[in-house]
């Protein structure tokens, strides 16, 4: 087990990267303390595969250093690490049993028979493919497969980190719920440093004590889930999480007060900075429809089972509302009011708002 830490890490894929567009990675700095759950968080393209396959090996950074514990392991390989890797889609021998594969990762550290018959049959009771440890993977449906190489991923106990890119992308809905739960079991009872890697906010936020946001190659913010969520630093993080995410409001600084169309909105804190563009980030669950406030008006509702989603617009800006209410008709006349200690300005997209003292 490890701590895993990323010194001034960029990465480029051309030989001759002349400007930051040039980079899937720019200036990446962290540390992950030994036996954390992580997750990297972040939409398609924005840079986790690059990252994760710098941390496991597969790929020498441009510039930087990756260090477990204190040791510097940038020109070491994926082996020399000791880690394991879980890829997006099943990495298996086709032609082996599902015992057998679950075993190989252990047979190659020459671990005794026993000591393998036992832990692979944990790990199949985990993944629940106790019942087919026998059959050839070949045929197996492509989720027990993966389920397969999660095993392998999961089977020894004595590596560094174990990492996972977007592990459940070709399992079913259900069974992704309760892989995922079992994924976070298990990282209680062994306590190895895991990564998870993955654009879906629910499972990141499941998984991780701690999560990593990025956006096009940088870090924009790292937390635990409900950092994300209540505080988020940047506008990208406030959209991103939540379902839907914060809205994010056109505003303009006068005097120290933002307005919002002329309205003057009440803040967490003080305003520290309101250069270039303003905006104000609240979130729908901390916005109440009241009898004062700012008037709007229903775009359309929609009852969501716990609660009610309202659209509505102020002006030509689409705000959206979750309440506890009754769904209301398209064209009611409605006043939001916005939770002060939950509202930010947030300028040129980065939280402009101190925490009231
Ligand atoms: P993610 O895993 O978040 O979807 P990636 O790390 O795969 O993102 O990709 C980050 C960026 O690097 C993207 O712009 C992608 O097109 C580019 N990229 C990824 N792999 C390669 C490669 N082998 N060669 C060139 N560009 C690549
Ligand atoms: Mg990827």
């Amino acid at each position: 087990m490890a701590r895993v830490a990323l010194e001034n890490l960029s990465h480029s894929y051309s030989i001759n990267p002349t400007n930051a567009a040039d980079y899937a990675l720019k200036k990446i700095n962290l540390s992950w303390k030994d036996g954390g759950a992580y997750a990297l968080l972040g939409p398609s393209g924005c840079g986790k595969s690059t990252l994760l396959n710098i941390i496991s090996g597969l790929l020498v950074p441009t510039e930087g250093r990756v260090k477990f514990d204190e040791k510097d392991v940038t020109a070491l390989s994926p082996e020399q690490r000791n880690i394991a890797q879980v890829f997006q889609f099943p990495v298996i021998y086709d032609t082996l049993t599902v015992y057998d594969n679950l075993a190989f990762p252990l047979r190659n550290r020459k671990v005794p028979e026993e000591g393998i018959k036992q832990r692979v049959s944990e790990i199949a009771i985990m993944l629940e493919l106790e019942d087919d440890l026998s059959k050839r993977s070949a045929h197996l449906p492509a989720d027990k497969k993966q389920k397969i190489s999660m095993g392998r991923g999961l089977v020894r106990d004595d590596v560094n980190v174990i990492m996972f890119d977007e592990p459940l992308t070709v399992i079913d809905p259900e069974l992704k719920w309760k892989l995922r739960s079992k994924l976070k079991e298990l990282h209680q009872e062994i306590e190895v440093t895991m990564i998870y890697v993955t654009h879906d906010q629910t499972e990141a936020l499941t998984f991780a004590d701690q999560v990593v946001v990025m956006q096009e190659g940088e870090i924009i913010q790292s937390g635990e889930p409900v950092d994300l969520f209540e505080r988020p630093l940047h506008t990208f993080v406030g959209h991103f999480i939540g379902s839907p995410g914060m809205n994010i409001l056109p505003c303009h600084v006068k005097d120290n007060v933002a307005l919002f169309y002329g309205h003057s909105i009440e803040l967490e804190g003080p305003i520290i900075r309101s250069e270039g563009r303003c905006e104000i980030g609240i979130r729908p669950e901390h916005i109440q429809l009241g009898t004062n406030g700012i008037p709007a008006v229903v775009v359309r509702a929609a009852d969501l089972g716990q609660h009610t989603m309202v659209q509505t617009l102020v002006n030509d800006t689409g705000v959206n509302v979750i309440t506890d209410g009754k769904p209301l008709e398209a064209g009611t006349e409605v006043n939001l009011c916005f939770d002060p200690r939950k509202t930010r300005l947030y300028s040129e997209s980065r939280i402009a708002t101190a925490v009231a003292q």
